[in-house]
């Protein structure tokens, strides 16, 4: 398994990881667990998923010294201004001494708190109980002000991105700035995007399903990708991704089919 620096002294985040949004609780331990067989090492829940307990549970259960998995979780919107109940909160959940990741969900620009909330984040990174932390969400205008505002740049900027939405300006922001670009929903939520056509001509020419390409696309480009499936079939095939390389120019016809086009909430309305 790949794995990228973070800008935090000698953290690594594994290249591909796991997703449980809408991971119902009860499903989540034995997504994670065979995840975690598949050979996966590396989670992404959040306060707002309602599954930690789940996720926990799984790496718990694992038989996996616990520096072998990477776990990330978030901080929910409501929670800005006590973020650091919020963050006992979910290690208590977790059943976790420490995350590896702590993100802030959504910038939720409107309440104008995100600045607060980072504050007690960098209290908990001090503290070692998250061993990096980052943002969701955030736009440039965002993470120009908090980057301004605050102490610690942000290791890592979790964002919507897939080929209908490549992102490029935010992307570029990102690696100006030493912040490692996370994607999410890199499958498009499987809908449209794993059906288009110009995708089942590279699965042809690869012999790798569209979704194999799109994920080593995101791979080819640094992102981290944290794909979701509770279909122990599908979350094997999307770790396969490591054995072949996409060519240039099929990594710039992935790059023309970007539409601008979100899938989810916007950022800068989102609350
Ligand atoms: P995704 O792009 O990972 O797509 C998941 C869906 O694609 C699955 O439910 C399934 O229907 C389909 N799928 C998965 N593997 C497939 C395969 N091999 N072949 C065909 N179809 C397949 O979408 P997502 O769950 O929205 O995003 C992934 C993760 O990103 C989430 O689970 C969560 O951890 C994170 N996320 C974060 C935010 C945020 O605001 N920070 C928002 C959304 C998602």
């Amino acid at each position: 398994m790949n794995s990228l620096m973070l800008n935090t002294d000698g953290v690594q985040i594994p290249q591909l990881g796991f997703g449980v949004w809408q991971v119902p609780a009860d499903e989540a331990e034995q997504a994670v667990a065979t995840a975690l067989k598949a050979g996966y090492r590396h989670v992404d829940t959040a306060a707002a998923y309602d599954n930690e307990e789940g996720v926990g549970r799984a790496v718990r259960a694992s038989g996996l010294p616990r520096q072998k998995v990477f776990v990330t979780t978030k901080l929910w919107n409501a929670d800005h201004t006590r973020a650091a109940e919020a963050f006992d909160e979910c290690l208590a959940r977790l059943g976790l001494d420490y995350v590896d990741l702590f993100l802030i969900h959504w910038p939720v620009p409107g309440q104008g708190r995100y600045v607060q909330a980072w504050k007690e984040m960098e209290k908990i990174y001090r503290d070692g109980r998250a061993k990096a932390i980052g943002t969701s969400n955030f736009t440039v205008s965002t993470l120009t002000r908090l980057m301004d505002e605050a102490d610690i740049t942000p290791s890592i900027n979790q964002i919507e991105l897939h080929p209908y939405l490549q992102q490029r300006e935010l992307r570029a922001f990102h690696e100006a700035n030493g912040i490692l670009t996370e994607a999410w929903s890199p499958l498009g939520q499987g809908k449209g995007l794993l059906g288009d056509p110009a995708l089942a001509v590279l699965s042809a020419k690869y012999g790798k399903t569209p979704a194999q390409i799109v994920l080593r696309w995101h791979l080819q480009l640094g992102n981290v990708v944290i794909p979701k499936s509770v279909t122990p079939s599908r979350i094997a095939e999307n770790i396969e991704v490591f054995d072949f390389i996409l060519d240039a120019e099929d990594m710039a016809a992935i790059g023309a089919m970007n539409k601008g086009r979100r899938i989810g909430p916007d950022p800068d309305t989102f609350n």
